[in-house]
This record gives C-alpha cells, structure tokens and sequence, in this order.
C-alpha cells in the first residue's frame, strides 16, 4: 500500500499531477476539495450563508454524501445525485472555501477521507492531507506556485469548461482563498514538517509530473520488498520450468485485502500462486517448516504466516487476519491437506479459509490448480486457472460459528472447482503430460 498526500493552494496543479500518477501506478485519485465544493453547493442552493457557523453546521446533517469510484474515477453523490461541473463554479470555490474553516465541516469529512486511504492505495490532493487526514502517508508533497503562476492557469481552466469570468477575478478570489485557506485557525493550508517542496511556478504540467513522479520512484526502489526484488527474475524462470501456464490473472486486482483460496495439489501450490499472481502474497506455511534451516529463513523473508495444523491456530489466523486488514493478499488451501491425484470435489473442507474470511470481511479469489503429475518434475504442467473475486457481502455471514464456516467454505470450494470447467477459457488448450 502506499499514499501520496498532495497539498497546496488552489490552482498549483495538483489535480492534473495526481491524476496522471494514480494512472500510472494503478491507484485510487482522491480529490478531496470536491467533498468540500459539495457541501459549499449546497448551503448556496439552499440559500444558506457558507461562512454562517451556526447554519451550515445544523445543515450538515441534511447532507448525505457518497464517494465512489468507476474506473478509477471519483465520483461524488450529494444526496444522491453527482453535481459534475457545477462544483466548479467561481461561486461554489468560494462557498468551499468558506464551509472548508468551520470545524464541523471537517469533522463531517474527515472518516470518508480516511477510510478510503484504509483500504486502498491512493493519491490525495487538498490542504490538510499531510498534516490532518493521512499524517503517517508514505509520500508527502506540497506543491505551490506564484499567485500569478496560479490564477492564469486557473482561468485558463474555467476558460476551457465554458465557464466566463476575467483573469483578475480569478486573481482575486485566488488571493481572497489562499488568505482564507492559509489563515484560518483548523487545518490552514500549510506544508507538512516532513512534506517535499515543489514549486512549479516556471514549470509545465508535464515537468510537473515528472519531478513529482522521481519523487514517488525513488521511494518506491527504496522500499521495493524482498519478496517483488526476488519476484522480478524468479517469476519467470519459474514459470518457464515448471511450464505454468496462468488464466484470467487480471482477476487479481493488484490493491487491497483480499484472501486467496485454492485447491491443493502438491507443496510447490505455492510457488505455482505466487509465480503467476502479479502481486505479493502472503501464505500460510506449517510449523513445522519454520524450523528447517535455510528454508525458514525463505519463507519468514517472503512473509509466510506460521499454523499448527493439528488445531485451530487462533494466533496464525489473528495474524493473517490482520495482514489482510491491513491490505495484503493471503493465499490459503481450504482443503488443510494436499490431495494428490484425488478429485478435489471428494475431499473435505477445512473451516479456517471461512473463518477467516468472516473475520477480515474482505472478498475471495478462488483459484484452480490443474496438473495431471502431483509429484514435482520439471516441466511438468500446471494450469492457474484464477477465478472472479467473490464479494465478501455474497457470503451472508450473520455471527459466525462453525455452521456458517461449513456452509462458507463449500461455497468458496464450490467456486474452486467450477473452475475446473475449462471450456469458458477460449484460449485453454489441452495438454498431454507423458512422464
Ligand atoms: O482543491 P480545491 O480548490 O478544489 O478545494 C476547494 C476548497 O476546499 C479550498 O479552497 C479549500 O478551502 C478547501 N479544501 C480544504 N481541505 C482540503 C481540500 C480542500 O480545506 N483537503
């Protein structure tokens, strides 16, 4: 997980930066001066004076607002209905401006701001990102430019949506909101200590994006795990040697919790997983593999979490709970055994894939491992065959227990096996395995 928290004043180009690089790093856009435009629209709309303390704060509880994303685009329901360009207006700048320095405003705002960094990858733009909502965010920017600088481009901007107005209102309303922004007593517009400076006053948006963009780079080779460093050469030598032949891999979306689950095979399962899934994974491995030498010391670097087959290891699934709270992939076998060359639809079904999916309320992502050999030899192929993730909500959990662990858990190895049925990939050929 990373967020990058941009602030600045209005019209630095924070917007067009942090969408070209949530593009690019495949990440979630959060412009969080919309959540404010909108509750500045609405006290406008509904006649009530934005810098009215009193007023605005009794009105915020007509207010119900709903962020969303399509395809990586924010979209904003007030009251249930997406204002578009509206928010945009000269008028609406001001009235955010004015609702954004009372503080039950950014109170109000504060949890939808957070809760979309909980779960997901971001880039945030606004005034307080890096000092309030996300003080711990891996990467922190604080982009400025002249006054002048801003208000052309500013113009230039409202020019291009049709919206008519002259460069010098444009220039005084910046100058009246940067005061407004800077000033005001509750989370002024200012740089965080440990926020990067960039001041792109004699740059272009493209130069822009470039510096920003070296920035989250370097960052990004500095902190590269162990597990992607070794992933990068091993992946595909895997893949060529044990003649692994991944489907449907966009079916692993690269960001957030989520528990993986697959049938199981033989030991090398794992590495089948892990050499195709484009992102880290976190496994579950025995006990009794942490104390082999040099092989533990593999699987602790690359994360593995430890359980004790024989009971209900509470602490191991606490632990890979909380990895997948915290947004990692954990890959588990429902089985709890290997069952080579058996059809895996005749095996039974542990409860701990269930219990923790009920416990870290986070969708699955079934996964079906064809192979005619279960011993290990090279070359001897193995289809990944990955599945569409299964909503969390889909599972009707109600409390819990071991009923709804059995009923769960048939239902994510149901969802295993039908992908057996390889007649819906157009691409899956058949493979004879002579050994
Ligand atoms: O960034 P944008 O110009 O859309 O923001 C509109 C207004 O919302 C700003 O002038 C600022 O007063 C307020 N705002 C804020 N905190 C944020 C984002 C915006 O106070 N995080």
């Amino acid at each position: 997980m990373i967020r990058i928290a941009i602030d600045g004043p209005g019209g630095a180009g924070k917007s067009s930066v942090a969408r070209a690089l949530a593009l690019e790093l495949g990440i979630l856009y959060m412009d969080t001066g919309a959540l404010y435009r909108n509750i500045g629209l609405y006290m406008l709309d509904n006649g009530i004076n934005p810098k009215d303390k009193e007023a605005v704060t009794e009105a915020l509880s007509g207010i119900s607002l709903e962020l969303k994303f399509e395809n990586g685009r924010q979209i904003i329901l007030l009251n249930g209905e997406n204002r578009g360009d509206d928010i945009r207006t000269p008028a609406a700048s001001m009235a955010a401006s004015d609702v954004s320095a009372i503080p039950s405003v950014r109170e109000f705002l504060l949890e939808i701001q957070r809760s979309t960094a909980k779960k997901n990858s971001v880039i945030m733009d606004g005034r307080d990102i890096g000092t309030v909502i996300l003080p711990d965010a891996e990467i922190k920017i604080f982009l400025t430019a002249s006054a002048e600088a801003r208000a052309r481009r500013r113009f230039e901007e409202l020019a291009a949506k049709g919206i008519s107005t002259t460069y010098e209102t444009v220039y005084s309303e910046m100058v009246e909101r940067d005061k407004n922004d800077s000033t005001r007593d509750i989370a002024p517009c200012v740089k965080a200590e440990d926020a990067i400076l960039v001041d792109n006053s004699e740059l272009s948006a493209e130069q822009t994006t470039k510096k920003i963009r070296d920035i989250v780079k370097k960052y990004q080779k500095k902190h590269t795990t162990t597990y992607m460093k070794l992933y990068k050469p091993l992946a595909p030598f895997f893949r060529f040697v044990m003649r692994l032949r991944p489907h449907n891999v966009e079916n692993v979306k690269r960001e957030g919790g989520l528990i993986i689950c697959s049938n199981h095979i033989s030991a090398l399962d794992v590495l089948s997983i892990a050499a195709t899934s484009p992102r880290q994974l976190t496994f579950i491995a025995k006990k009794e593999l942490f104390s082999i030498p040099v092989l533990s010391s593999i699987i602790k670097m690359l994360g593995a979490v430890k359980i004790d087959r024989g009971g209900n290891d509470v602490g191991a699934i606490r632990t890979s709970v909380s990895a997948v709270q915290s947004g990692k992939a954990v890959a588990i076998f429902p089985q709890g055994h290997r069952y080579p060359g058996v059809k895996p639809e005749t095996t039974p079904i542990k409860n701990g894939a269930a219990m923790m999916v009920y416990h870290a309320k986070c969708d699955v992502l079934p996964v079906y491992i064809q192979t005619k050999k279960a011993r290990f030899m090279p070359f001897r192929k193995i289809d990944v065959i990955y599945g569409k993730p299964i909503p969390y909500e889909s599972f009707g959990f109600t409390s819990g227990g071991r009923q709804e662990y059995e009923r769960v858990g048939k239902m994510i190895f149901d969802a295993i096996t039908e992908l057996s049925d390889t007649s819906s990939l157009p691409d899956y050929v058949e493979r004879e395995n002579k050994r």
